[in-house]
């Protein structure tokens, strides 16, 4: 007997081939998967940089572009020439220019504008002819008096004496409750002469009379006629300060400021003064002139580097300056946020419109312009144009990390594709792992085929050899026992043609040359061969069979002889697979438009996990060697695939110790249906 492979062994190699299959998908899966977290990686860093890079071009671009803008800005002081009306360029500075105060100081290194001015305007003094009137108004406090005095010199050939009386008789009407004739003087005085070009002392007798008149109508009130003076007086005194005509006397730069701070106090009262713009000017003017004045105190002109802009704070105001030097002058010109603001407008202009935003920050990192709270943190930062030392620009995304949204978008479709292959990888690997399986299991069951074979064919050749042995050496009694010998030498003959009728089927099935010819088959005749082939056996086994077949039976389109084939091993397996009291029956019907042949036994049955496979090649339930039954499990793949062929079906009925119903359905031709 040949010995069986040990399960063990084709177990191991099963879990070898089983190992290595899945190596084969594991290992490009993993590979996969780390090359995409690679592949993500570098994505990341991929966006980043294209948007560094494209960024850092428009950053540089607005850099250029700011330095220009500068550069044309600081050209303006240039114009600056010797001998300018002070007013009339720093009105130009401030108001066309966004410049917030100047300071100029000459080649000499002496200061220009805001100048500091002496001491100006009357004092008092014996030789003055209104010293009486001033002795009576200011010690003696007798106001109808003072003015009376002071009414003798309001026709003085001297403009200077004749305005000052008047202003003073003004004072003292209105201090002695004549508040009418008080408004009637002083507005005499205001407009007594026009201002004329080189006399300061005479521009502030008069601009002080003027102010005067103001306090004056706001103690009387705003009638209609008093505003009608009032704005006339005020429109002189702003028509005076900043003139850009260059035909007033020039007034030192604190006394200017004065009296614009004046006036401005004068329009917060309830005069209505309906020139907006005049006024506007006027503020930005004055606050102009207080930081120039504070400038000239405090900020000295070679004290740092020409054409840069430096941060400082004047009292409470936080300015930012730049020194220029011309020609014939050095100039310190203030500037205010708007203007460094509009200074830095190539910022503004590159990064409108973009998906990035820009902050801008001074040497203490304080901020100066752009957005103020920014998104996230910078992703470029890049230093300001020479002329703002220190300073930086640094670029943010709007709205969240861009670089995340770009990068994301193609880790998408990575990741999808990576996951479309190993998914594809996995496909691919069950399905080789199922044919793998199969193989080795087809494998396993050849082996044992071969194994079962050579077992099947040793038993019927063993027992000839032994009758024929006995019958050549003449050890026979007589001749019934030679016949009964002879009787059982053509059993086995028949058992092993049967089974190598079966081999051959089945080969022939497997190199698809088989070929049936189907012919009108009588079912009655086919059964009758089928149980003439089986007789011998079950006589011997003492198997019963009871056989039914109905009349008048249609005839079947079949191959008469493939038939029988199917029958012989149905009616052989119940003989086999049937232990005792072996009962078979064999019913041939007809059922609707089909021919059935059912054979049932009494045997042991199948489970259902069985019945599903006996019909595969070489599956045996119980397939070792040690089984009492011949057989080497390829009868019900023929039967399955003559059945088959037929268009027939084959149904099992079955559970384990109840026994088997084997019914094959073949179908009556069409020539042959009712
Ligand atoms: P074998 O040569 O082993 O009989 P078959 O292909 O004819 O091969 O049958 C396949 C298997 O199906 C058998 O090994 C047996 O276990 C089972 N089988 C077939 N017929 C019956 C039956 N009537 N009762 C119980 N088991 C059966």
């Amino acid at each position: 007997m040949i010995p069986p492979v040990p399960a063990f062994f084709s177990r191991r190699k099963h879990l070898q081939w089983l190992a290595l299959l899945a190596i084969a998908v594991l290992l490009p899966t993993a590979s996969l998967l780390w090359f995409m977290s690679r592949v993500i990686a570098n994505e990341r860093l991929a966006v980043q940089e294209k948007l560094r890079v494209l960024y850092q071009d428009k950053l540089m671009e607005a850099t250029t572009r700011t330095e220009s803008l500068f550069s044309r800005q600081i050209a303006t002081l240039d114009h600056i020439k010797p001998g300018m009306n002070p007013y009339a360029l720093f009105r130009w500075l401030v108001l066309e220019n966004n410049f917030q105060g100047v300071v100029v100081w000459d080649a000499d290194g002496l200061l220009q504008y805001p100048g500091a001015g002496g001491p100006m305007g009357n004092t008092v003094s014996s030789g003055n002819p209104l010293a009486d009137a001033w002795q009576l108004e200011f010690a003696k406090r007798e106001y109808s008096e003072a003015a009376a005095a002071y009414g003798r010199f309001t026709a003085d050939n001297d403009p200077h004496i004749a305005i000052a009386a008047m202003a003073g008789k003004a004072r003292c009407l209105s201090r002695s409750g004549r508040l009418d004739e008080a408004i009637e003087e002083c507005q005499k005085a205001a407009f007594a002469v026009p201002i004329e070009k080189g006399d300061p002392a005479l521009r502030l007798t008069l601009e002080n009379a003027r102010l005067l008149l103001l306090s004056l109508l706001k103690q009387s009130g705003p009638s209609p006629a008093n505003t009608a003076i009032f704005r006339r007086v005020v429109n002189s005194l702003v028509g005076d300060l900043y003139s850009s005509s260059g035909d007033r006397a020039l007034l030192p730069a604190n006394q200017n400021l004065f009296i614009a701070q004046k006036v401005l106090d004068a329009l917060k009262g309830p005069f209505s003064f309906n020139d907006t713009k005049a006024k506007a000017q006027l503020e930005k003017l004055a606050a102009a002139e207080e930081l120039s004045i504070a400038a000239a105190e405090s900020l000295r002109p070679l004290a740092g580097q020409f054409d840069t802009v430096f941060k400082t704070r004047l009292g409470e105001t936080r300015v930012f300056g730049l020194r220029h030097q011309t020609s014939s002058a050095t100039l310190l010109a203030l500037l205010s946020d708007a203007g460094v603001a509009s200074a830095l407008a190539g910022y503004h202009d590159t990064f409108t419109g973009t998906e990035a935003s820009y902050r801008i920050l001074d040497p203490a990192d304080a901020f100066v312009a752009g957005t103020a709270e920014p998104h996230g943190k910078p992703f470029t930062v890049a230093p300001l144009p020479q002329s703002f030392p220190g300073w930086k620009a640094e670029l943010y995304f709007e709205g969240g990390d861009i670089f995340e949204k770009a990068a994301n978008r193609q880790i998408a479709v990575y990741t999808w594709t990576g996951f479309l292959v190993i998914v594809l990888i996995l496909i691919v690997g069950g399905l080789a792992t199922r044919a793998m399986s199969r193989q080795i299991r087809l494998n396993e069951m050849k082996n044992d085929f071969i194994a079962t074979v050579s077992h099947e064919l040793k038993t019927p050749l063993a027992s000839m050899r032994v009758l024929v042995d006995t019958l050549l050496e003449g050890n026979v009694k007589d001749q019934a026992q030679s016949g009964q010998y002879l009787q059982l030498i053509a059993k086995e003959n028949e058992r092993l043609s049967r089974m190598i009728d079966n081999f051959l089927t089945f080969s022939r099935m497997e190199r698809n040359k088989v070929a049936f010819t189907l012919l009108d088959a009588s079912p009655g005749a086919i059964a009758g061969d089928a149980i003439a082939a089986v007789q011998t056996k079950y006589a011997s086994n003492s198997c019963h069979l009871s056989v039914e077949i109905a009349e008048s039976l249609p005839v079947i389109q079949a191959d008469h002889d493939a038939i029988v084939t199917v029958l012989v091993n149905l009616l052989d397996n119940a003989c086999k697979y049937t232990a005792e009291n072996k009962q078979v029956s064999l019913k041939v019907f007809r059922d609707g438009d089909a021919v059935c042949f059912s054979v049932t036994d009494n045997g042991i049955g199948l489970a259902r996990r069985h019945i599903r496979r006996i019909f595969d090649r070489f599956y045996q339930v119980d397939s070792s060697l040690a089984r009492k039954v011949e057989g080497c499990g390829l009868g019900l793949s023929i039967v399955k695939f003559i059945v088959d062929a037929h268009k027939g079906k084959i149904t099992v009925e079955s559970k384990p110790d109840q026994g088997s119903t084997f019914m094959v359905r073949l179908p009556i031709g069409p020539a042959n249906g009712d």
